[in-house]
């Protein structure tokens, strides 16, 4: 092995047991699934990697914060303690708790965009450019051309085109620019990270056409981190310095607080100094998610939050967390079992098209290849790819996403070495048969955000 794996920073107090079915059984499941892993019911799974949001293990401090949690519906003192400690890490005026990121996006959007406008992004995630287009605006995703590529390593593969933003503003008229917004880490480019100096440079032509910089924070910790690393000048900056400077450069953040806080639930919508824009929001909060000191989120919540976000930026957690990445992205090297290299920080993106050349985009590899791995080890990722994208808004017609992977999210302190070699060997598994392995067609989808509901059965020849 090439690489040591880093050791758990923390022990285990409690445990929760896992239900081991047989292959037969899996593959009965998931046929009932209708091929769609979001059927599946949890208890049938043996290695959850669907998603890191929400999966997190919470700590000792943040199960005290359970019962300390205040329900007061107004001015509850965990909402005070939730909103001084993102004060602090973010050096924003205001701060907006929401149910989960989404919520942020549809209390946001509307207010900056609608008819005509587009927003801008690095990359969209599915949901946000969902919330762009419930506003009546289009996404634009302007990642730099590095990333669609799975083989080049280069450090900051989730940056921002600048050069392409700028001549897209040019192109479109910067007063129908609603939003340009920065998804940190690029999720949807295989949780890779983007550089400080390219958030400067991307805040740098918001500010020279007038157009509002929005940072899309979920992962704002694992970010800081890859920065640290890899990032010349930051070699001796903390996490939490890193994470200030950045967020410096923006206007506003909506964040799912699902991942980096290591919580199961919650949200915030961040914004700089705008007083008008905050009133704006805390209004739309009122009506959508409840009234401001809460925002659809219980005290207890709000608590376990507050303690999530430092906790989050503690550098032997984050070391731990992305080594378990470099641990499992060495497997796959040395199988030569391709992925979106180097590895991003919340998961391992593999990638299926190079696994499956003989599957077409519009057959879905990367859904196939979440679907073999469920049949080979009881494990449930899911497609980032032509089936998660969905069908152009105005033609109807499937879209060709420029990756097809299935990804291996991580969950935050809960799975071990022993799990993560368990991922690897089902990959190698896998990729000894992989010519057998068939494509897919939907029989039935949902107008938007589909891959969460739709229906598939595999193409038989
Ligand atoms: C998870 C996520 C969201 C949406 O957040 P939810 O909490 O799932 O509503 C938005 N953007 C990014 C980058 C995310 O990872």
């Amino acid at each position: 092995m090439g690489i040591k794996y880093i050791p758990e920073p923390f022990r285990i107090k409690m445990v929760e047991t896992i239900k081991m079915l047989t292959r037969e059984e899996r593959e009965q499941k998931i046929a009932e699934a209708k091929y769609n892993l979001f059927n599946l019911k949890g208890e049938d799974v043996y290695i959850d990697l669907l998603t890191d949001s929400g999966t997190n293990a919470m700590s000792q401090d943040q199960w005290a914060g359970v019962m300390k949690g205040d329900e007061a519906y107004a001015g509850a003192s965990s909402y005070f303690k939730l909103v001084e400690a993102a004060q602090d890490i973010f050096g924003y005026k205001y701060i907006q708790p929401v149910h989960q990121g989404r919520a942020a996006e549809k209390v946001l959007f509307a207010l900056l965009m609608g008819e005509g406008k587009y927003s801008i992004s690095n990359m969209h995630f599915d949901t946000t450019r969902a919330h762009v287009e419930l506003a009546g605006a289009r996404a634009i995703d302007c990642v730099v051309p590095e990333a669609a590529d799975p083989a080049k390593r280069v450090p900051f593969k989730g940056n921002m085109d600048v050069e392409k933003l700028e001549s897209l503003i040019k192109e479109h008229g910067a007063d129908k620019i609603g939003l340009v917004i920065m998804t940190i880490t690029n999720n949807s480019a295989g949780g890779q990270p983007v550089a400080a100096q390219n958030v400067r440079e991307t805040a740098d032509i918001c500010k020279k056409y007038g157009i509002k910089f929005c940072i899309d924070a979920a992962r704002y910790a694992e970010n800081a981190f890859f920065i640290k690393q890899r990032e010349p000048g930051y070699e001796n900056t903390s996490i939490k310095e890193i994470i200030k400077e950045v967020f410096s450069y923006a206007d506003m953040f909506t964040m799912s607080a699902k991942k980096d806080t290591i919580v199961n639930m919650g949200g915030l919508l961040g914004i700089k100094d705008d007083e008008e824009l905050f009133q704006a929001c805390k209004g739309r909060t009122i009506s959508f998610e409840g009234f401001v000191t809460y925002g659809g989120l219980s005290g207890r919540d709000l608590e376990c939050l507050a303690i999530g976000l430092y906790e989050g930026l503690d550098e032997n957690y984050l070391r731990y967390r992305i080594g378990q990445m470099e641990y499992l992205a060495a497997r796959l090297d040395e199988a030569g079992i391709a992925y979106q290299s180097p590895v991003g920080g919340h998961g391992v993106f593999v990638d299926a098209k190079s696994m499956f050349p003989h599957i077409p985009y519009n057959e879905f590899p990367g859904q196939a290849l979440a679907i073999e791995l469920y049949k080979e080890a009881g494990i449930r990722s899911c497609d980032i790819g032509s089936y998660m994208l969905g069908n152009d808004p105005d033609t109807g017609e499937q879209l060709h996403a420029d990756f097809e992977f299935t990804r291996l999210a991580i969950p935050r302190r809960v799975y071990t070495q022993a799990h993560i070699d368990i991922m690897a060997d089902a990959l190698i598994n896998i990729k000894e048969r992989a010519s057998e392995v068939k494509g897919y067609k939907i029989t039935w989808e949902p107008p938007i955000l589909r891959h969460f509901q739709a229906s598939l059965e595999p193409i038989e020849e």
